[in-house]
């Protein structure tokens, strides 16, 4: 199909410093989790996006020298000679597409607490960055930079620049954002000193400034050099000079850097769950940047809309199309634009789960791209699977795990039936997809039904629940079982330890109500999943005009969430929506109208009044159908998958499905993951080679 001419904007080649990128399609920096310890792995998740036509790839952040050391958590170091071969394998993956190589150069301050290297942390004025968040909580507090250090900090940035355009890249950033060091100076809140680089805002912007001109120098100008920067807490500080300080800053340095890279402040704002943030959240912070700078601008906002992106620019709020989670879900997006297939967009959900995988410091993982990190290890690729598949396949469940499996089967060539109880395909996201906010998760039952009805060798059929007599006299040569988990009645202890199921009247758990049950007010939710859904289902029900109070066993409301950006999120919409919010406690008893509690310190005792309790708690896999086939003598291969097999989140589901559809029919051998290993920072010492 040709493409749509209302994108053609989107494909115009947008000139960058010396350097000039293809198109607007512009794959910012984000985490990946890819360390140099894994340099094909990180090259070949980097290269197919520039294999699905962004014009421009970049890094993740890249520490310019240990004193930046975020351990535990994943980054990247150009810290010397020795990583450059790590970033070369990147940018000849990403150069071999016709596309730029962006390198993201990071100094974390006071963010980085230098676990491992022990360097004391750096900052303008000694003042901690978060220092009382969980997650990045740390005795350690920052020693204030002298002027020594600030010469230090720029030559890093020097000589990882030279490294740099060693390795390849073609743009170097200057990072100013998301907490970092260049960012605290421009913060008065960090930045309290009284030297040339503190006070004024043109004193704050000064390092900033002298960063940028002093990369652009190590590398005589051949290289562009990109200005990354968080306008969300500047934008909101009045300035005596300009609308707000943001303006300001921007106003001093609108010719300093090749292109601005815009963004917000906080991980929760910056990468929003779409749970809570509509697309194009970031404009009305970052809207002016181009009124004031005649440079490119580049800016995300969770864009998977063409129309979107093309009216960004014609409305002139930016020149490139940044593209994080979107680029995750779909690396071919740019490609699918330019051929006319808008309809095949594995569009991104929102979920968050691949920021969750930095914060447990592995590899990216996505929902909506089950292929997501493994284009290396596993050697899958996103729109690509080899056509070996002979017979036919029988895939019981169409849910995740299910429309998945029937989806790379499908593409693999066989012949594929999936067969769904119910009247319609989606499983758990046919009522999870209903709940406050969370409609856009359907995407991933919509895009895989999409590509299956086009496929002549894939058969839907819906309301069609299947025995183990059915599935036998199917006669398929390999059967798929993706029949999903169920919610329990049990409870769980102050420990933790799991508890018998509560036997009472109007006890609930999210199947019930998936049913369409709906209880009696008042109702108690007692959430000891600690991820989304307790937290959803005490809004649907609040929505629905009955009084919720809801209870954790955590010490904040949908404690996992806080890995996916949602938590402080949630905690906002539960105080909206009067929702009262019990942490630290568990239940012990419900006769149907009063709910007993227990602190789970203290075991102090508390009561409250409520007429219904919905548990959203332990979830259980196992399939009785699976367990029946597998007692018997089968004339077919027989896989269990997706929650059945382990119940988890989505991501979980599409992952394990696609594994099991990848595995079918072929050897142990082929489908052995790849281990990556890192460059080898010394050469084995020539006695050792004699040795040998
Ligand atoms: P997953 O996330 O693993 O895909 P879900 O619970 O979302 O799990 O989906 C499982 C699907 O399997 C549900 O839609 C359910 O109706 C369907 N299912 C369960 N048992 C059968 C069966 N015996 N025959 C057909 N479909 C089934
Ligand atoms: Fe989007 Fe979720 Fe995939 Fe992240 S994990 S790219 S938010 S679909």
């Amino acid at each position: 199909m040709p493409r749509n001419p209302r994108y053609d904007i989107l494909f115009e080649p947008v000139k960058i410093g010396p350097k000039t990128a293809k198109n607007r399609f512009f794959q910012v920096p984000h985490a990946s989790g890819m360390t140099n310890a894994a340099p094909h792995v990180r090259a070949a998740f980097r290269g197919m996006k520039a294999e699905g036509g962004w014009g421009t790839i970049c890094t993740g952040a890249c520490s310019v020298d240990p004193s930046s050391d975020d351990s535990p958590f994943p980054f990247a170091t150009m810290w010397d000679e020795s990583d450059i071969r790590s970033h070369a394998v990147m940018t000849e993956a990403v150069h071999e597409h016709g596309a730029l190589a962006g390198i993201e150069l990071w100094h974390g301050g006071a963010v980085a607490m230098n676990r491992t290297s022990r360097i004391a942390p750096l900052s303008p004025s000694g003042v901690p960055w978060m220092a009382t968040h969980v997650p990045f909580m740390s005795a350690q507090r920052p020693k204030i930079m002298d002027a020594a250090d600030i010469r230090d900090l720029i030559r890093w940035h020097c000589d990882a620049a030279v490294r740099a355009e060693r390795a390849g890249f073609d743009i170097l950033y200057v990072y100013a954002g998301m907490g970092y060091l260049p960012y605290q100076f421009l913060l008065s809140d960090y930045n309290q000193r009284t030297d040339a680089y503190g006070g004024t805002v043109r004193n704050r912007v000064r390092l900033v400034d002298e960063l940028i001109d002093a990369v652009r120098e190590a590398t005589h100008g051949r290289c562009a050099v990109a200005l990354r920067i968080s306008l969300q807490e500047l934008r909101a500080r009045p300035s005596d000079l300009a609308e707000s300080e943001a303006h300001e800053v921007i106003s001093l340095l609108k010719d300093a850097p090749d292109l601005f890279d815009v963004k917000m402040d906080y991980s929760a704002s910056d990468c929003s769950p779409s749970r809570f943030t509509a697309e194009g959240s970031h404009e009305p912070v970052v809207d002016f940047v181009k009124t004031l700078t005649d440079k490119p601008v580049v800016g995300v906002g969770r864009f998977t809309a063409p129309d979107t992106m093309a009216s960004m620019v014609r409305r002139g709020v930016l020149d490139l199309i940044g593209g994080a989670r979107p680029s995750i879900a779909d690396p071919f997006l740019p490609n699918k634009i330019n051929e006319g297939r808008e309809e095949d967009i594995r569009e991104c959900i929102g979920c968050n789960i691949c920021i969750s995988s930095w914060h447990d410091g592995v590899w990216v993982r996505c929902t909506q791209n089950p292929t997501a990190g493994e284009e290396w290890r596993r050697g899958w690729h996103p729109e690509q699977v080899k056509r070996d598949g002979n017979g036919q396949v029988l895939v019981v469940g169409g849910g995740p795990a299910g429309l998945e499996a029937a989806l790379t089967l499908g593409r693999r060539g066989y012949d594929v039936a999936l067969a769904e109880a119910r009247d319609d395909f989606g499983g758990r996201l046919l009522y999870e997809t209903a709940l406050p906010g969370l409609a856009q998760w359907r995407r991933v039952a919509d895009y895989r039904l999409g590509q299956l009805r086009k496929m002549p060798n894939v058969s839907l059929y819906p309301a069609s629940p299947l025995t183990a007599q059915d599935v036998a006299e199917f006669g398929a040569q390999h059967v798929v079982i993706a029949t999903g988990a169920r919610w329990g009645h049990q409870l769980c202890a102050a420990n933790e330890l799991p508890m018998p199921a509560l036997d009472a009247p109007r006890i609930y758990t999210p199947d019930d109500l998936a049913k369409g049950v709906l209880p009696e007010g008042p109702v108690a939710v007692f959430d000891f999943d600690n991820y989304y859904l307790g937290s959803a289902i005490a809004e649907d029900l609040a929505a629905k005009s009955l009084p919720v109070t809801y209870i954790t066993t955590a010490g904040a409301a949908a404690a996992w969430s806080f890995m996916t950006n949602e938590q402080p999120h949630i905690h906002t919409a539960l105080a909206r929506r009067g929702i009262a919010c019990r942490t630290l406690e568990v239940v012990t008893g419900f006769d149907g109208e009063t709910l007993r509690l227990s602190q789970i310190f203290s075991s102090e005792r508390r009561e409250i009044a409520a007429r219904s309790l919905v548990i959203v708690g332990r979830r259980d896999g196992g399939s009785a159908l699976y367990d029946e086939l597998a007692a018997q003598n089968n004339p077919f291969s027989l896989h269990l998958t997706g929650d059945a097999l382990a119940p988890g989140a989505i991501a979980h589901a599409t992952y394990q499905a696609h594994k099991t559809a990848q595995s079918i029919g072929r050897a142990a051998a082929e489908i052995a993951p790849r281990r990556d290993a890192p460059f080898s920072v010394r050469a084995l010492a020539p006695q050792h080679l004699a040795a040998k």
